[in-house]
């Protein structure tokens, strides 16, 4: 192998636009995957598609990971455990914290360096400047490794040695970004009973996402310090206006089950006795403080 080779196992959607990353860099790039067709593109651009799980990981040092979960790691790399001693694992498969340590403790104990990855933009922006990727695990890997990394995400962003910050990270993003865009379409779909397109809402609903910089700032900071005054916003204001948002969606003949697991967490923070506070209050209720 050379220096500007790589593995990569795991051809979905991920796989596959780093794959071709590497390749359009110049790379010399093996492949694997379970279901070998999806590695016919790639082959016809010169990508390298390995007999085996075996062989794939011989073929060199640096091998990324792609995969649904930290699961498919074992089912594909337990039929060749002898060959990940001396590989570096680059393991961007999403997962829990637990799951990557553990992971990682695997490929430790069969002699090879894990690394856990993040990646925070879909297949379309893979290889590009604008992106971002976390990692955890040993420092030295991912310093030998860095430009090789950014080949798939512009930046990088290194955590620490524990192998499970990285997906903490990932997973943290993750929890932001679902009920964040299931909340557009909520929108999407109260706005269409009223006659209003997606894309004649997206201009407010960008801006919305936009000014909420603000707030996580604002909130951050009393958070941290265990303050949940009412002086700006009170519970009691929010359930209102949650009910309102409930309310708006069944006239308009939709689905109201995401409004309503918000409106109830107001509701458990105001009949805990805290209405009168801030909705950040909320926080402690998730801590269990509040119960
Ligand atoms: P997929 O879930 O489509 O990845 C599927 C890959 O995992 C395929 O190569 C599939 O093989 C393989 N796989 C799954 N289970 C097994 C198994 N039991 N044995 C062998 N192989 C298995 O995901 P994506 O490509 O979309 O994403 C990959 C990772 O990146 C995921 O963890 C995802 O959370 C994360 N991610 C995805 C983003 C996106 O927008 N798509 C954005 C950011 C991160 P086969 O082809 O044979 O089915």
């Amino acid at each position: 192998s050379t220096a500007h080779s790589v593995t990569v196992i795991g051809l979905g959607p991920m796989g596959q636009a780093m794959a071709a990353a590497y390749l359009d860099r110049g790379y010399r790039v093996t492949l694997w995957n379970r279901t070998p067709s999806r590695a016919d593109a790639l082959v016809e651009r010169g990508a390298i598609l390995a007999e085996s799980v075996e062989s794939a990981l011989l073929a060199n040092e640096l091998v990324v990971l792609s995969l649904t979960d930290f699961d498919a790691m074992y089912a594909i790399l337990g039929a060749a455990e002898g060959a990940v001693a001396g590989r570096t694992l680059v393991n961007l498969s999403s997962d829990t914290p637990e799951k990557a340590r553990a992971g990682a403790r695997w490929v430790t104990g069969l002699g090879g360096t894990h690394l856990t990855g993040g990646v925070l933009c879909p297949p379309p922006l893979i290889g590009t400047p604008d992106t971002s990727a976390f990692y955890s695990g040993p420092r030295e890997a991912y310093d030998t490794h860095r430009a090789a990394l950014e080949v798939i995400t512009g930046k990088s962003d290194y955590r620490g040695e524990d192998q499970g910050l990285a997906a903490l990270m990932y997973q943290l993003n993750m929890a932001i970004f679902w009920p964040a865009m299931i909340a557009f379409w909520q929108t999407a779909a109260v706005a269409g009973a009223h006659g209003l397109t997606a894309q004649e809402i997206a201009p407010y609903v960008t801006e919305n996402f936009a000014g909420m910089g603000h707030f996580v700032d604002f909130y951050a900071a009393r958070i941290d310090a265990g303050n949940h005054a009412g002086d700006v916003d009170r519970t009691a204001m929010g359930l209102a206006s949650m009910e309102h948002v409930v309310h708006t969606a069944s006239d308009a003949g939709v689905d109201t089950a995401f409004p309503e697991a918000v409106h109830d967490i107001f509701r458990r923070v105001v009949e805990a006795g805290h209405g009168a506070d801030s909705f950040s209050r909320a926080v402690e209720l998730m801590r269990g403080h509040d119960t």
